[in-house]
């Protein structure tokens, strides 16, 4: 199950990310306890959900993600968010002339470039993994 090692980078991001964007503005915080590090223990910035961008050529598959996170942010701040999986198709564009191909259209998958017949493909989408968003509570 790769699912989990993209899981634990998607944790992890999310997890940075809340605690390095605390919600609310700085200078209203009601009672500072005087340490440095005023977001320990506390419960306030909880990630509501976090939307990533799978290519589909890494061949994840969605609930096993999302059991895989689950299992990740078991009692962190993310330990209810919801995770919002989307599938980047595959583009292929020819080196050659520029042209761009749809594995999914008519063409399907093909060796060489329908216009120009080079086979200097190259795979110009479907390998991203990106994390695009983490709303927390605000
Ligand atoms: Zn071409």
């Amino acid at each position: 199950m790769h699912e989990m090692s993209y899981a634990v980078r998607i944790a992890d991001i999310a997890l940075r990310a809340a605690n390095a964007n605390p919600p609310g503005s700085a200078s209203a915080d009601n009672r500072p306890a005087g340490g440095l590090n005023p977001k320990d223990g506390s419960s306030e910035n909880r990630i509501l959900a976090v939307h990533v961008s799978c290519g589909e050529m890494l061949a994840i598959v969605p609930s096993l993600l999302e059991t895989a996170f689950r299992e990740c942010v078991k009692g962190t701040i993310a330990e209810n968010a919801v995770l919002i999986v989307k599938t980047i198709p595959v583009r292929i564009r020819c080196a050659s002339c520029g042209r761009e191909i749809d594995p999914h259209g008519p063409e399907g998958y093909v060796a060489r470039c329908p216009d120009c017949g080079s086979a200097a493909l190259r795979i110009e989408h479907g390998r991203e993994f990106l994390v695009d968003k983490i709303e927390t509570q605000e």
